[in-house]
Formats: C-alpha cells, structure tokens, sequence
C-alpha cells in the first residue's frame, strides 16, 4: 500500500470518477448554502455529516481514479474516517434534532466522534501488519466495466460495519420514535421527523445491499451517494419546513396564546379560524349572541375586504364586554394591487378600562362641579369682603382696592363725616340712624359723575376718590350733593329734622402719593371743618364751603321697606355680635 507519483500519473478520470467529485464538491457547497441560513437545533451536527459524506464522496473518486490496488488502498485509508464520522454524527444529529438531546459541550461532541474515527483509522492503518480488515484476495478486478478495488473483507472490518450499522440503526430508531410517538413531536414536525426517517433507512438499505449482496455503483459502494442524495433532500426540507422556523413558531405562539380575541376570515368573510381567546370569548358570550358579534363585526371585513386596507373601530359593545376592533387585510402574495383573500380580527376587551376611564370621568365632572362652586363662593366671599353689609357701599379694603387701581394718576380724596351723629342716636334709636346713613349713602351716590366712587369707611364717615378732578369741580359736585340732600323724601311729612355734614379735601400728588398720607391731609381740614362749626369743607388752601342740611325728617319717621331690610339685617347681625 503506497501513495506515490505512480498512482497520480496512471489516473483514469472517466465519467464515473468525475461524478463522484463532482457530487463531493455539490456537498461542500451544500454546507456553504446551510451555514449561510438561519440556524436548527443540530446544524453543527449535520453540516458535520455532510462534511464527511463530502470528504468521502471525493476519496472514493480518488480510489476510483488511481490505477494499482496498493494506490486503491492508499486512497481506501484517507477515506475510512469520513466514513466513519457519518454515521457518528449523524446519529448525534437525530439525538438533537429529533429528542432535543445535548447541546454537549463541544469536547464532549468530539470525543465521541473521535473514539470511533481513530480506532478505524488504526485498524486500516495497520492493516498491512494483521491483514484483518482488508483480506489477503483483495484485488483490482474489472466491476461495472471499469477497473475496481475487490477488497476481501476480513473481521475488523466487519467488526467496524456492525458498530457503524449500529449508529445508523440507531439514527433510525430515534427518528422512528420522533415521528411514530404522539408524546414527542408536535404535530407539525411529524412530517419532517417522516422524511428524515425515510432519509436514514435510505442509505442503510443501500450499505446493507453493497455489504452483503457486492450492489455496487461504478463498481464502487453506493451508499455515499444515496446518503448524498438523501442530505441534500433533507437540507432542503428543513428550510421548506416551517417547524424550525423561529419567527414563524413565535408567531403561532402569540397567535394561540395572546388574550386578545383573533379571528380569520377568508375571502368570503366567513370565519376560518379562531384563536383560543377567541373561542373563549363565543362560549362565554352563549350560542345565542354569537350571530349578533359576527353581524357587529362583519361589516368591518366586508369593508377590509373590499378596499384592501386596515380598518380600527372603537368601543364595539358585544354581550356585555366592550371591545376595540382592528381588521388587517391578508393580502394576496402575487397580486399587483393590494387584493384582500382574507382578512384577521384582533378583538381588545377594553371593558374594565372603559369602566375605568367612565368612572374617571364622572369623578372629574363631579370635581369640576365643585371647584365652579367653590369658586362662585369664593368670589361671592371676596365680594361680601369687599362690601358694606349695610349702605352696600364699598368699604375700606374696596377703597384700597380702587387706589391701587388708580396709582400714579392725579386724584382728589374726600373725607365726609355726618355731624353730631351720635344724637340721631340718641335721640330716634339706632334704626333710624342706620336709615340715615342708608339714605345718605344712596343720595350721594345717585348724584356722583360714574368716574368717581364712594367708600363707607367708618361709622358715619364716607370717602369719595375722585380721579382727574380739580377741587372746583368737586366744591360744586358738594354743592349738587347737598342740594338733593335738603329735598324732604316725603313732602307730606311736618317733621322738619336736619342733619349736616362736613368734608376735608385732599389732593394727589400736592398732598402725598399714599393713600394714608391723603386720608391724614383731608381728615386734617375735616377736624378744621369741624372745628370752624361743621356743615362745610376745607380745601387745601384753607378755603371754606358752606354745606346746608340734609332734611332726615321722613328717612327717621318713616319705616320705608329699603331702609329697613337693610337696617333689620344690619341689627341682626350686630345682635349675633354682641350674643
Ligand atoms: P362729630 O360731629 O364730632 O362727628 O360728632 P359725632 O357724634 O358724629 O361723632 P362721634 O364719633 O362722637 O360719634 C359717632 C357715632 O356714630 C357714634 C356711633 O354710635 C354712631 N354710629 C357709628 N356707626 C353706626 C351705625 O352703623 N349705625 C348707627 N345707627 N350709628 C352708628
Ligand atoms: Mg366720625
Ligand atoms: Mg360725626
């Protein structure tokens, strides 16, 4: 048994020889092709068994090739280890693939290959010594027409085709139990578990027919080449198998396990497929509603249908959940435009969250509805705090008010103080002096010009602001004053009783720019008022007018319905006061 340049120049490269290699070199393409798609479990397993078929598909065109017998044995030598790593690693393929057995680490993978690869190895190594794998007839005869290695088969080598039967019997056998047991495989990988069963027996028919029965091809063992033809086919299906498929699983998965309610259609809008939720979902609903969900939903497909587009409906009531409905197209692959042949439903209970988002709702109405009310109280509060309960005049926080408003602009201020007050007490009660301040209040206010206003700012003391005035125009808006002031409300009344009052003036910015700087100047000239003999107002320059009396006879005698109201409230709540 020698390899040398003899061997090379006495090769025949005949048809035979060719296509073997050929067929060798389609096996590495073949693991280029796997190895650049998506990944199965026992891809490294089975790209290292079409690896060996490769390696041995080519050492059998060089054995076929080389002329002499100690060439043929030479080549036999290269090639029985890849016939030894078939079956090993096929069978580890059909531990992972069919039983979900290993992923073993990879050293653990190579020294099981490995304690079958070398022993072969050493036996046809050291065949020349022992003569007990190859026989002493071995020879080259002419087979199938062409010259061909005989080899007298001696126990080593029947020996190392059981262990090798074994393996592949063994590949077998755990196909058979993947396709065969209902427990094992999911129903859809049964069929892929079938042809990989039928790939095995293939190849072990073959090499049972060529080791017992001498059924050669090119006068060589044919077992490669079916188990060649029997890889490509299977390679071929796994891809065409949609069972490794991970993106695909991961879609079956949502598709039966999502609680969303999925429905198929087919192009006729009859229903073709539910998922478990929406199995659910009709069982739950009773038999009887179940026509009225499909009338709620078909127009949707009708429409997807029709138009070959998306469509989303919202809050559609079925039984008593409510659902949001998305209806997607499944367009047709090969037509142009975007033709429906069916259509899929996904149905989202949103019941609890539209409950949710209902009983969200009324409690935000429902606060609104407060807040308005706390705000209309509140701003009847800031009004009431702003109003004399009595004359209903602003009082001293609407003056500041009105002061702040006016900052900046010139303005003349007037102090009015009823004199003697204290004896219209005394002498007609208490009611009957708040009538008085009631009438006053209301008969000066009628008689101001809109731009200037009048404050209650004490008991009987009123103030005017009066932007944009000079004190002339005030002295004879005064005059105006007490001319409607002496006027008797009721001329039928004897009562001839009076009442006078006086006012010191200020002025913005002569005085001062604050309002109590103002207020000291005008109280001032109202104490000087009051002093020089009251009924009449001091101006800045000392200037002197005379005021006539208000005639109060009737306002005190006279129980008016105006005055009084506001005179019984004023009383009652000066009464819960004192209590
Ligand atoms: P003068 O001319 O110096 O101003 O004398 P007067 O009596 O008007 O002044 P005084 O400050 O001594 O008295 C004011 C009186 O006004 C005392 C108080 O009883 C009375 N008064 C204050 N507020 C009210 C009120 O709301 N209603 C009534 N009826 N009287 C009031
Ligand atoms: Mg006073
Ligand atoms: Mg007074």
């Amino acid at each position: 048994m020698e390899f040398g340049p003899s061997c090379a120049s006495g090769m025949i490269l005949d048809g035979p020889v060719l296509a073997t290699l050929a067929t060798g070199l389609g096996l590495v393409m073949l693991i280029i092709w796997v190895l650049r798609r998506e990944s199965f479990p026992g891809r490294a397993l089975f790209v290292g068994t079409i690896a060996g078929m490769a390696w041995w598909l080519m050492g059998a065109s060089l054995e076929m090739a080389v002329p002499t017998l100690g060439c043929k044995l030479a080549a036999a030598v290269l090639t029985w280890p890849a016939i030894a790593l078939v079956p090993v690693t096929w069978m580890l393929f059909h531990l992972r693939l069919c039983l979900g057995l290993g992923p073993w680490r990879r050293p653990v993978t190579l020294i099981i290959v490995a304690s079958t690869v070398v022993p072969v190895l050493l036996m046809v190594l050291s065949n020349p010594w022992h003569g007990l794998f190859y026989g002493p007839l071995t020879r080259v005869d002419i087979v199938d027409g062409r010259p061909s290695g005989v080899f007298d088969h001696g126990p080593l080598f029947y020996l190392t085709l059981g262990v090798l039967s074994l393996y592949m019997l063994a590949s077998l056998g755990i196909a058979g139990i993947a396709a065969f047991s209902t427990a094992r495989a999911a129903r859809a990988t049964r069929p892929l578990m079938l042809l990989l069963l039928t790939v095995s027996a293939v190849p072990f028919l073959t090499n049972l027919g060529y080791s017992l029965f001498g059924v050669t091809l090119f006068g060589f063992d044919p077992t490669p080449y079916t188990f060649a033809l029997a890889l490509v086919m299977l390679a071929w299906s796994m891809y065409g198998n949609r069972s490794f498929d991970l993106a695909a699983i991961a879609r079956d998965v949502l598709f039966f396990n999502t609680s969303d309610p999925v429905l198929v259609s087919n192009s006729s809008g009859e229903m073709i497929g539910l998922n478990p939720a929406a199995d659910r979902i009709f069982h739950d609903l009773n038999a009887k509603a179940a026509p009225d969900i499909l009338s709620q939903i078909e127009p949707d497909i009708t429409w997807v249908l029709g138009s070959g587009l998306p469509k989303k409906r919202k809050n559609v009531r079925l039984g008593n959940r409510v659902f949001d409905l998305r209806t997607l197209p499944i367009w047709h692959p090969l037509a142009a435009r975007h033709a429906a042949m069916g259509a899929v439903i996904v149905m989202t209970d949103v019941t609890d969250v539209r409950a949710h988002a209902d009983r969200l709702e009324a409690t935000q109405a429902r606060l609104h509805e407060q807040l308005a009310t706390v705000n209309r109280l509140r701003v009847a509060a800031e009004q009431a705090a702003l109003l004399d309960p009595l004359t209903m005049l602003g009082n001293r926080r609407s003056l500041q008010q009105r002061f702040k408003a006016l900052e900046g602009k010139p303005l003349l201020l007037l102090v009015m103080d009823i004199d003697h007050f204290k004896t219209i007490n005394d002498r007609f009660g208490h009611q009957a002096g708040d009538r008085v301040l009631c009438h006053f209040a209301r008969i000066v206010e009628e008689t101001l010009p809109r731009e200037i206003s009048l404050f209650r700012t004490g008991g009987e003391e009123f103030e005017l602001l009066c932007p944009d005035f000079d004190e002339a125009q005030i002295v004879k808006l005064l005059k105006k004053i007490t001319a409607k002031l002496a006027q008797d409300p009721d001329l039928r009344s004897s009562d001839r009783s009076t009442v006078t009052f006086s006012a010191g003036i200020a002025r913005r910015p002569d005085d001062g720019i604050t309002l109590i700087a103002l207020e000291r100047a005008a109280d001032a000239r109202l104490y000087q008022a009051k002093r020089n003999g009251r009924a009449r107002s001091v101006g800045r320059d000392g200037s002197q007018q005379v005021l006539s009396p208000m005639a109060i006879g009737n306002v005190i005698r006279l129980h008016s319905d105006t005055y009084a109201n506001n005179a019984a409230g004023m009383s009652e709540s000066r009464t819960e006061r004192d209590a």
